[in-house]
């Protein structure tokens, strides 16, 4: 089968009983066997012929396997973004309200840990600037709702802390209450916070307005202490506790009277040294806490020294049992009805598809949103960025003149561009998950993307990650 074609290689992976080849061209798995695995670890591609195996030679002809046939990046107009910003803001409004903080966690993208995100500052953002940011989104949000009518309306406050700037958080509530009765009863807002500074009045409140109040607690104290300490790194584990129980049992309390209030959730956070075996037994043990994890996912590992006293071989393999153990536990237990709440989102966590990413027919580089498309993401100063977790050197626009059609498509073709050059043979394209937040640099324009040897790592990751999926897959344990 001697070609002129362009061959990526084939991920290999095994689950309990059988082999399987994945194709990142077409996005297809097949099983096949051991002879074909053979072939397929030993042979380019063109080098198969029909003789050595002809099922295999038959599926690669057939469903053309392994030619990822990219055609160069076509560059996207200023004039042709409205499209992109037209159906746009999926993810709602984020206000950064705060860049302030009382706690110091060590994994926060504030923290020095990130080399190229923002720092902490005493800058919190004025009603001001919240009202222009609510009208400037607003106005976004009719217009993209005649195109898609059911379109969530969302508002986040974040930071920092963003509680640290609640009068912010009233006077917006009250305003949209005012301004926009229309749209009052569809907006749902949404908060994340460390918990230090909730009290009844401010959960009550909160509730009654249609807040997801999200809580950021690391499980048990052992956990959580380790990282989310407070200015002086004195432990906050027990008041974090006491503020998720009074939310969760004022919800629970105020849902008798009031259905429209919305569930709140933990968010948890884990790293390489993580035990997380103790974890799940603590949120088995704990049933009103695990009903409400919300989130559970990894410190952010791109660009950041975090990870430095976490790499060696030994934390490794102990953190790699453990998710193997884990797996293992999740599928003895029958999948998500017999595991715990925290056992299922860390499984799920693992799933990851760009496939059905919205971007995908613009941008063929990985599941990264477009410019603008995400969220409207505001910074204390009404700048609006690609998402609340890039460094405030990627503005794409302000809420007083808009989105800034030059910069997002300048933006998204240098990426489109940097990922053509360095990824258009890479076997695990349409796995990586690398956006512009995790590629982000000290220059706007330029994108880091990660070294070949942190690839072949991210590539060795798929097929272990494609082994676990399969092996549920044929047990038929649903995960979601
Ligand atoms: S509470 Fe949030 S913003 Fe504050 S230090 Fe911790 S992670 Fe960072
Ligand atoms: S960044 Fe690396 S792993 Fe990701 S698509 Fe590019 S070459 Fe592949």
């Amino acid at each position: 089968m001697k070609t002129n074609k362009e061959y990526i290689s084939p991920i290999l992976f095994h689950s309990d009983s059988s082999i399987y080849v994945y194709d990142d061209a077409t996005r297809l798995v097949f099983p096949i066997n051991k002879n074909d695995e053979i072939i397929l670890n030993t042979k380019s591609i063109d080098r198969i012929t029909p003789t050595e195996s002809p099922r295999l030679y038959s599926l690669i002809q057939r469903y053309d396997l392994f030619n990822r046939r990219v055609s160069p990046p076509t560059e996207i107009k200023p004039e042709d973004i409205g499209m992109i910003t037209h159906n746009a803001i999926e993810g709602g409004l984020v206000l950064h309200i705060s860049d302030a903080c009382n706690l110091k966690c060590r994994y926060c993208f504030f923290s020095d840990e990130y080399k190229h995100t923002m720092s902490f500052s005493k800058n919190l953002m004025s009603c001001a600037t919240a009202k222009a940011a609510v009208d400037f989104y607003i106005t976004s949000y009719m217009n993209a709702i005649r195109f898609n009518p059911n379109l969530n309306c969302a508002i986040a406050f974040y930071g920092g802390e963003p509680l640290i700037n609640w009068d912010v958080i009233l006077y917006i509530v009250d305003y949209i209450k005012t301004e926009y009765k229309f749209a009052a009863s569809r907006i749902m807002y949404a908060i994340t916070t460390n918990g230090i500074l909730l009290d009844d009045q401010k959960i009550k409140f909160m509730l009654n307005n249609r807040f997801a109040i999200s809580i950021s607690m690391d499980g048990n104290s052992t956990e959580h202490d380790r990282n989310r300490v407070g200015v002086n790194n004195q432990a906050t584990h027990a008041q974090v506790l006491d503020a998720v129980n009074r939310t969760n049992f004022l919800y629970k309390t105020m849902l008798l009277d009031n259905f429209s209030i919305l569930k709140p959730g933990i968010l948890i956070t884990y790293d390489n040294v993580s035990n997380l075996i103790e974890l799940d037994s603590y949120f088995t043990a704990n049933p009103d806490l695990d009903q409400i994890v919300a989130k559970v996912s990894k410190v952010f590992d791109h660009a950041t020294t975090y990870y430095d006293n976490q790499c060696s071989d030994d934390i490794n393999n102990v953190y790699n049992e453990q998710v193997d153990y884990l797996f293992d536990l999740f599928e003895k237990q029958g999948g998500r009805i017999g595991s715990s709440n925290f056992l299922q989102r860390f499984i799920s966590s693992f799933f990851v598809s760009v496939a059905s990413s919205s971007s995908f027919a613009i941008n063929p580089y990985r599941g990264t949103c477009l410019p603008g498309q995400g969220r409207i993401a505001v910074d204390p100063y009404g700048k609006i960025h690609v998402c609340e977790k890039i460094s405030r050197n990627y503005s794409i626009g302000n809420i007083i003149s808009g989105f800034d059609n030059t910069t997002q498509c300048n933006m998204l073709n240098i990426f489109v561009e940097t990922c053509h050059n360095y990824c258009k043979s890479c076997s695990i394209l349409n796995l990586c998950t690398l956006c512009f937040a995790s590629t982000q640099s000290s220059d706007p324009m330029k994108f880091d993307l990660p070294t070949r040897n942190k690839c072949k790592q991210m590539k060795k990751n798929a097929s272990w990650l494609l082994s676990k999926q399969y092996k549920l897959l044929e047990k038929n344990i649903s995960v979601f």
